[in-house]
């Protein structure tokens, strides 16, 4: 790369990096003085969006009594990180604190979640909305990826980050939002229907095959 060339890529890094403010947690480990200093903060900058790019888990409450206390004190939904279950959709910052999203890809990840987050199903699934092709929610290792073009959305099935990790393939492209919202409820409704525990998304669609997959979701 030349010397202009890099120069260039550096000054746009540099004007996007002074968008976001972006405090530094060692390890994701956060005190509840730190959460009350950026909620303060964040008071006084009235025009501020806090996005978190991670969950916040509140661990080490052991004692049944008190967990159950601490969980009804919270007053928040609340989601299972273990259970057998879609989990929470992940949404890149795109149409929130990013503004570089090609399609509302805010709005699409949130609809997904109010359908799907929480539906049982035979292992884990995560759901993954990427506002454009940067994939900043990883949605390529995603059990289903959604990512925005200029066209519309690409779809990816059977990634996986973890002990046994995969790229996700691609499935559809330029698809419209209700057609995504269709082809996830297909996928949905045969995953729990014929998937196996313990078995991942990626792995059903190996045994079943993809073409066969594709088919049954794409009719
Ligand atoms: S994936 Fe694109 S739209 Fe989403 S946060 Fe990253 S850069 Fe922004």
């Amino acid at each position: 790369m030349n010397f202009l060339a890099k120069k260039l890529i550096l000054n746009k890094l540099d004007k996007e990096d002074k968008k976001f403010i972006a405090p530094h947690f060692r390890g994701g480990a956060v005190t509840p003085e730190d959460l009350r200093r950026i909620a303060e903060i964040c008071e006084k900058f009235p025009e501020s969006k806090i996005k978190l790019t991670g969950e916040i888990i509140i661990g080490a409450v052991k004692d049944a009594a008190r967990n159950e206390e601490c969980r009804r004190a919270l007053n928040l939904p609340l989601y299972s990180v273990a259970g057998f279950s879609l989990r929470p959709v992940k949404i890149c910052s795109g149409g929130y604190i990013c503004d570089n999203n090609l399609q509302d890809s805010l709005g699409l990840g949130s609809r997904l979640d109010e359908k799907f987050s929480g539906s049982k199903l035979p292992f884990k699934m995560v759901i993954s909305v990427s506002g454009c092709g940067r994939c900043c929610s990883e949605p390529l290792v995603k059990d289903i990826g959604i990512v925005a073009t200029q066209a519309g959305y690409s779809l990816f099935v059977g990634g996986a980050a973890g002990a046994r990790p995969r790229i996700a393939v691609k499935l559809a492209e330029n698809l419209r939002e209700n057609e995504v919202m269709k082809a996830i409820e297909k996928i949905v409704s045969l995953y729990e229907k014929k998937g196996k525990t313990p078995e991942r998304l990626g792995f059903f669609i190996e045994k079943m095959g993809f073409e066969k997959f594709k088919e049954e979701v794409i009719k």
